[in-house]
């Protein structure tokens, strides 16, 4: 039998077991809270103070950038953080209509949402 090559596990937030782990493309990410493990060696000194809050290790929260939209995790502290996605103009400005919030820790929400958006 063929060993299952995507599991899902315990992420290191300590609060979901639904943590996906690809070895095929050495991915991690946590479908509950968003946290995603870093490829070794990555640079972390100029992340945001949030990102630093959040961090577990080389677990960070979600950060995504195309020259269409953005999802980071916005807000002042750790009790008000929340997924943002917005989409950029031509000239690379965000466009404040666009913007949708996610609850941090439903991070699901915000995959199926870039999943309908991007295909
Ligand atoms: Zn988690």
């Amino acid at each position: 039998m063929q060993e299952q090559e995507n599991l899902l596990t315990i992420c290191p937030c300590g609060k979901s077991n639904n943590c996906y782990n690809s070895k095929a493309i050495n991915f991690s990410q946590c479908f509950d809270c968003g946290l995603t493990k870093l490829p070794e060696g990555t640079d972390t000194e100029t992340y945001p103070k949030l990102y630093k809050d959040f961090s577990i290790g080389n677990w960070f929260p979600y950060y995504l950038n195309t020259k269409d939209f953005t999802v980071f995790l916005d807000g002042t502290s750790k009790d008000d953080a929340k997924y943002v996605y917005i989409e950029f103009d031509e000239n690379k400005k965000p466009i404040q209509s666009t913007k949708k919030e996610f609850e941090r820790n439903n991070f699901y929400e915000l995959l199926k949402f870039l999943n309908d958006e991007t295909i």
